[in-house]
């Protein structure tokens, strides 16, 4: 177990001292299939207490279930894993979380979370294989249990955070030997923690265990690790945001509600460049046009935006309801009155249906 400490604590001399400092070839060769049978009782109570953790997440929902999207990202975890403990697969799963921070997570029991804010910001294969790298070592090295052992053996906070950092620094350079040897590109590898570093950190979900490195330093040590190593190899953009398309949209629409216009933006043309007619997706782009132009001047481009979503979801009250206002702002009132009665009829006590109502009896007047 201790063998096992050697590699972070000198990361951490080389990237005090600046000396250069080459990452073990071999550091990987470590990582082990868990079972039951063999991880410690520590860790075997540890792994009870993700797969309850896991058994509330799935039925509390909150989760985005997409099935052919979780086998796309365990394709890359298969590849990522070794030959010899490929088989370790069968133990692994991806959830993808419903939210706009960016996060992962590995629990104990061979759950990896990552969410849909992350899945988002990423571009490409590689970097969600460098991140799912990071977490499959974390849970293959026993990480949970090293740094339970530390929590027990010491009650100095700067010990544990120290613990916690070392960790996150041998997670980072095992993934990228598995990255490498996967044949992605190496360069992707360090673009995956700039994308994360610009929007703070990577925050680790499951765990009070878990701390990052603030950005900045770990950087320096990403950096490092890939320093002077070859580049090259697979990127795999146009796979990802095809097997990204409905994440795209899902984040897309958490960017609208809080009114994050340029992430919005950016999110929704990825998604449109794929899907030119999506419903949904035309749909947020009239909102994303309406949100833009508070003066309403662009009515006439977000409402054809919106009769091109009303074509693949005739019925949806939001939709309705938001074209029912858009029509009556810009005068066409019999669409304005139709597409509002329609509203009303799907949804007969809507909290704003008095003044709807008053609204399509001043139409039919005027
Ligand atoms: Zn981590």
């Amino acid at each position: 177990m201790r063998a096992a400490w050697i590699p972070g604590l000198l990361v951490a001399i080389a990237v005090q001292s600046g000396c250069r400092w080459r990452p073990d070839r071999e550091e990987y060769s470590r990582l082990a299939i868990p079972t039951m049978a063999t991880v410690t009782a520590e860790d075997r109570r540890l792994w009870e207490e993700a797969d309850e953790a896991e058994s509330r997440m799935l039925e509390q929902g909150g989760l985005h279930r997409d099935p052919r999207l979780e086998a796309y990202l365990m394709r890359i975890v298969s590849r990522l894993l070794p030959e010899a403990i490929r088989s370790a697969s069968a133990s692994v799963r991806v959830h993808v979380v419903e939210s706009s921070e960016l996060m992962a997570s590995a629990a104990a029991n061979g759950a990896i979370f990552v969410s849909t804010g992350l899945l988002a910001a990423l571009r490409n294969e590689a970097q969600i294989a460098s991140v799912l790298g990071h977490e499959l070592t974390h849970y293959l090295a026993r990480h949970a249990s090293i740094q339970q052992l530390a929590n027990l053996e010491t009650g100095s906070t700067v010990r544990r955070m120290h613990e916690s950092r070392r960790l996150e620094r041998e997670a980072d350079e095992v993934a990228s030997w598995l990255v490498q040897d996967a044949g992605y590109d190496l360069a992707e590898f360090e673009r995956a923690y700039e994308i994360i570093a610009q929007a703070g950190d990577l925050s680790d979900v499951d765990a009070a265990w878990l701390s990052h490195p603030v950005p900045p330093v770990r950087m320096t040590i990403i950096r490092r690790i890939v320093e002077g190593r070859k580049s090259g190899g697979e990127v795999a953009a146009e796979r990802y945001d095809d097997a990204m398309v409905d994440v795209l949209l899902v984040s897309a629409d958490i960017a609208l509600d809080r009114f994050e216009i340029d992430s919005a933006q950016e999110t929704l043309d990825r998604h449109l460049a794929r899907q030119p007619d999506s419903p949904r997706g035309q749909f947020l782009l009239a909102r994303l046009i309406q949100q833009q132009d508070p003066k309403g001047e662009a009515a006439p481009a977000a409402i054809l935006a919106f009769e091109r979503a009303r074509k693949g979801i005739p019925d949806d009250p939001e939709l309705l309801r938001a074209v029912g206002l858009t029509y009556r702002k810009v005068g066409r009132r019999e669409e304005a009155i139709e597409a509002l009665e329609r509203y009303l009829k799907l949804v007969p006590d809507a909290p704003d249906g008095a003044i709807l109502r008053a609204y399509i009896e001043a139409l039919g007047n005027s």
